[in-house]
């Protein structure tokens, strides 16, 4: 799915619209959407195609920087637990230990900041950087990555109304 820049900020002024706890899905959804937009963006709003300016009420300006916020460390903590330095049973460096440096490296790169976790739209980008980064494992240990990856995905968007600030 690809959206434009205003899509999230139309969505979100949308789903305030409607009434009722039904909405809240949509409200996380629209609010993770404004998200991956830029400061500017989301404090001045859009210019639609018929030439108006499409803003974010106050509240969700804030909203939405908070879970911005809320969204990095997440990924931060996301990042630790996809490449934290633990080998798939079945992998097939055991003996030379390419996979679990490979892994320690990756992991260490984000402890120090090497490498970004990144803002919020990694969380689809999750297993791009894995194909990338995991170039050098063993398909188990890729699986495993791809496995952890989708694990923590499945566990964010369950706690996405809380990280976007709706729980
Ligand atoms: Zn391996």
């Amino acid at each position: 799915m690809s959206c434009v820049q205003s899509d999230g900020i139309a969505a979100l002024n949308l789903a305030r619209l409607l009434p009722g706890r039904e909405t809240d899905d949509m409200l996380a959804s629209a609010i993770y959407m404004c998200c991956q937009l830029d400061i500017n963006t989301i404090v001045n709003g859009v210019l639609r195609a018929d030439g108006m300016v499409e803003h974010l009420r106050p509240a969700d300006i804030v909203l939405c920087i908070q879970a911005r916020m809320n969204m990095l460390h997440e990924n931060l903590v996301i990042a630790t637990r996809v490449w934290q330095p633990a080998t798939d049973p079945d992998c097939t460096t055991t003996a030379t230990g390419e996979c679990l440096k490979l892994l320690g490296a990756a992991s260490l790169e984000y402890q120090s900041f090497k490498k970004s976790a990144g803002l919020p739209a990694s969380l689809a980008e999750w297993y791009i950087s894995i194909i990338l980064t995991a170039g050098g494992c063993c398909k188990p240990c890729t699986a495993m990555l791809k496995d952890r990856a989708l694990e923590e995905r499945k566990v964010f968007w369950r706690r996405a109304r809380e990280i976007m600030g709706l729980a």
